[in-house]
């Protein structure tokens, strides 16, 4: 029993160690694209047409089809077997020829404030995150859009990360099809593209999510609860106000002048405030403002009046996001008095700010943290 003891613990610790480093392994982001587009990567009107010659094909009634489609969003299942609606044949065929493809869950984490963090592995093994943040009514998801980041933001984690690659529409939407599947509950009621990556920057695989995200015979989320966050790719943008829904635009702008925001992100190079707000121009909804607020970068009186000339300029809302540290090595986050005196200082000048809680700070929940803490932890049991 002693020695029982003693072995227990130890190989309980090598077990961990080897999955750990399994999973840090395995969890390395690819460079190449992947996948060819299944039933979940096409939009809702696509997918009936799809359906409909696959079931013609089979030589079976059409009705068949309006039997299908509810399975893919709108009443999720995850896999065709799970569809006891059908024959036992139909189901087999359909899982044979057009499976259904999945996300793998490598972590669920809860916060003691109720938000969620879930890491995701995709099958090429890249690995993406999302975050769940429940309020009163609202349940909102955030979302990655990229494996990775290219642009380099300086206090983002999935900017140190570099660039992996762009998500399909499926493996984007589907973040929200897989909580649906393990938490009813949850489903979500407001998407926020918040997560990894810069979804303008992959307009290809964004589109349709946002479609599927939206239309009826897909999650059926109104296109005023869905806002696209972007640090202004502009030529995405232009693609963007093209849409005719109400999707939202929040714009990360994190400083108010050109020189300040290049210290911050290297994307001002290519595309500068003057044409990003430009841009920002052809939306008919209110746009919001995002603004990290860093100690000593952005956060003074200067820096909140040349805020409130933008805000003003634009009619913009703006939100006050405190600086996640675990996102940022060598920044410090703007202290709360500060971030107050800061806040009132903007609705002095009537312009309408607010600031956000900082959420799930136990679980790393800022934008690409959890992936690094987690391969932070494996580095440190590697032997
Ligand atoms: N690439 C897009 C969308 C993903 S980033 C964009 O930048 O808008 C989403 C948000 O997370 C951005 O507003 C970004 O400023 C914020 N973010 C990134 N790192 C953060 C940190 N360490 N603390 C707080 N917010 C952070
Ligand atoms: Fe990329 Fe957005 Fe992070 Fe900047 S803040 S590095 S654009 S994900």
């Amino acid at each position: 029993m002693a020695a029982t003891t003693h072995r227990g613990p130890r190989a309980t610790q090598l077990r961990i160690v080897s999955t750990a480093f399994r999973l840090f392994c395995d969890m390395a982001i690819p460079t190449r694209a992947v996948g060819s587009s299944s039933l979940l990567d096409l939009k809702p009107q696509d997918v009936g047409q799809r359906l409909t010659d696959w079931v013609t094909a089979q030589g079976l009634p059409p009705y068949r089809t309006r039997q299908l489609l509810p399975r893919l969003w709108q009443r999720p299942i995850g896999a065709w077997t799970d569809a006891t609606e059908l024959p036992l044949t139909l189901r087999s065929a359909l899982q044979e020829t057009l499976p259904l493809p999945r996300l793998e869950l490598v972590t669920e984490q809860h916060s003691s404030d109720g938000t969620r963090k879930f890491l995701w592995r995709l099958d090429d093994g890249a690995a993406i995150e999302s975050v769940l943040i429940p309020s009163q009514s609202r349940r909102t998801l955030c979302l990655s859009s990229q494996a990775g980041c290219a642009l380099g933001c300086v206090f983002c984690a999935t900017g140190r990360m570099g660039f992996g690659r762009n998500l399909t529409p499926f493996e984007i939407a589907g973040q929200a099809r897989e909580i649906i599947l393990r938490h009813p509950d949850l489903t979500p009621t407001n998407v926020v593209y918040m997560g990894m990556g810069e979804p303008l920057l992959n307009w290809k695989g964004v589109d349709p999510s946002l479609t599927i995200l939206n239309h009826p015979e897909g999650l059926g989320i109104g296109a005023r609860h869905i806002t696209v966050s972007t640090v202004g790719i502009v030529p995405g943008m232009q693609e963007l106000a093209k849409r005719t829904e109400q999707f939202r635009l929040a714009i990360s702008l994190h400083a108010a002048t050109p020189e300040r925001r290049l210290a911050l992100m290297p994307i001002e190079k290519k595309y500068d405030l003057a044409h990003v707000l430009q841009a920002a121009k052809a939306f008919r909804k209110r746009i919001t403002f995002e603004y990290v607020l860093i100690s000593e970068k952005n956060d003074s009186d200067r820096d909140a009046d040349q805020l409130v000339r933008l805000a003003r300029q634009m009619g913009a809302l703006v939100n006050l996001l405190p600086l996640h540290p675990g996102g940022a090595p060598g920044l410090i986050p703007t202290p709360p008095d500060r971030i107050r005196a800061f806040a009132a200082r903007l609705k002095n000048q009537g312009v309408e700010a607010v600031v956000r809680r900082s959420r799930g700070l136990d679980i790393s929940a800022a934008c690409g943290q959890l992936k690094v803490e987690i391969e932070r932890k494996v580095e440190t049991h590697k032997p």
